[in-house]
């Protein structure tokens, strides 16, 4: 998906700006990229940070970059920061989403006369270069901006730096986050609020959905007003977003908790502890653990000195391999024991099987399960990932094509999308078998949004029940 930080200072930003930036590094696995306005232009770097953390790719760098603005990226997809020159000013680029309808955009631009872009991804266009051409169409940048956030089919969350100061926009809907920070002298912008408190940040505002504002070092500027419709991506609460970060005033560990108690509350089971899935089935475990007055226990620890980050390789089996590497079983919390497990969520199902396994093959007496959000269904069409979740990867989709065998109209799997439902139930039921667990539960869609605190028409649910806005 990709992550964001920038900051305006009275004095040199680069120390806020390098760890910022890091601190976003759970967001993306390829590119990594900084730009800083020295004063006398902007000056910026980009690495390829796929078998290598941002902040040693950038360590050698830092000595090389002076001024008051920058801005930084952990990219999942293209190069960036850009360094755009046009009409309406010079300026370096970073966007955060995934644009649906980039041939028709191109296409656009070219009938309106422009004859090239520069930049390519993956053998296409840059998609940020896209933004910024898009922006130059504007009278002035915020105007430009603004256009760029109407035309995008998809989502775009962007920053902008200009003459010294930031420009930050949030995307049209609020798919994701943008976040500011304030200290004696000096604003930052980010993604996750996480990267604030060791860097003297106090979290003073949160973009609405489809603002546009100007940062300086002393200011906010608003240039453009927010919108009335948010659909901010319910999965930062869920698995994303980092656990210390805190999106429309709503904590993400404090959420998983409240989440996990929310599960408990509804279970009945005769277990010995409960353990989470490292690292985003934790705090739904703890949650859980705490409500029905059972112990905590880790019956994995996670190997991360070699493994640090959440995100892998773009190849799945090499992912597969690396994620049963890291995760290091322990024998004494699993011999002889009923184990409850939580996890954030079931995607493909493989890795699963595979942990399941394990258990057994540890002495394990029961393993149940408990996901903490409803059976994923729909691939996300807003937000660019590089773990791919087409619909026919998920193992509720896998399901419902063997109950159904093959072809399922919009009628039946309505069915299997209400919770409750025998068609629900078989799914489950399904799942449950095919990853040999001694029983599984999903959390459901209105219990995981009492826990997060928001109604469902400010957030996408798109993930679980396919509707949407703009869909
Ligand atoms: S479809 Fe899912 S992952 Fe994508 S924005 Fe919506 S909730 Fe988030």
């Amino acid at each position: 998906m990709g992550g964001f930080f920038g900051a305006v200072s009275s004095e040199d930003c680069v120390c806020d700006l390098f760890y910022g930036t890091d601190y976003h590094s759970h967001l993306g696995t390829r590119r990594g990229g900084m730009a800083v306005d020295s004063g006398s232009g902007i000056v910026r770097k980009i690495h390829d940070i796929t078998n290598s953390p941002f902040r040693s790719k950038f360590d050698d760098d830092i000595e090389s970059f002076h001024g008051n603005a920058g801005i930084g990226i952990i990219s999942d997809t293209e190069d960036q920061p850009l360094l755009i020159t046009s009409r309406i000013g010079t300026y370096a680029i970073v966007t955060v989403g995934k644009i649906n309808n980039l041939p028709e955009l191109v296409a656009q631009i070219f009938a309106d006369g422009a004859s090239h872009f520069s930049e390519s991804c993956d053998g296409q266009l840059n998609p940020t270069e896209l933004v910024a051409a898009i922006i130059n169409r504007g009278r002035d940048l915020a105007d430009g901006i603004a256009r760029a956030q109407e035309a995008i089919k998809g989502s775009c969350s962007m920053l902008l730096l200009y003459d010294g100061f930031i420009y930050a926009a949030r995307d049209r809907y609020g798919r994701t986050p943008v976040v500011i920070g304030e200290k004696p002298g000096a604003r930052a912008v980010c993604m996750e609020s996480s990267a604030f408190p060791n860097l003297g940040y106090t979290q003073c505002y949160e973009l609405g959905p489809g603002e546009i504002v100007q940062l300086c070092a002393d200011r906010i500027i608003q240039k453009k007003a927010p919108g009335d419709k948010m659909k901010f991506c319910t999965f930062f609460w869920v698995y994303y977003g980092y656990p210390s970060s805190t999106y429309e005033g709503i904590n993400a560990e404090s959420a998983r908790c409240r989440n996990g108690a929310i599960i408990a509350a509804d279970d009945h089971v005769e277990i010995d502890s409960v353990c989470g899935i490292p690292d985003s089935g934790i705090a739904h475990a703890i949650g859980y653990s705490n409500a029905i007055h059972k112990p905590y226990l880790r019956a994995f620890v996670k190997y991360t000195p070699t493994w640090p980050r959440s995100f892998m390789p773009q190849n799945q089996k090499v992912r597969e391999n690396i994620a049963r590497m890291k995760l290091i079983p322990v024998q004494e919390q699993i011999e002889g024991k009923k184990l409850l497990f939580c996890d954030d969520s079931i995607v493909r199902g493989t890795q699963l099987r595979d942990t399941v396994k394990l258990l057994y093959q540890r002495g394990a007496k029961e393993v149940h399960m408990r996901s903490a959000c409803p059976p994923l269904l729909f691939g996300c069409p807003f937000l660019n990932f590089s773990r791919s979740r087409s619909e026919m990867d998920l193992i509720a989709r896998r399901a419902i094509a063997t109950l159904e065998h093959g072809e399922v109209t919009p009628e039946k799997l309505e069915k299997y999308i209400t919770y409750g439902t025998g068609e629900y139930k078989a799914m489950v039921e399904y799942i449950r078998s095919a990853l040999n667990l001694t029983t599984l539960k999903y959390q459901q869609l209105e219990k995981l949004l009492i826990a997060i605190r928001l109604p469902k028409d400010r957030v996408c649910t798109y993930c679980w029940d396919g509707k949407d806005i703009d869909a």
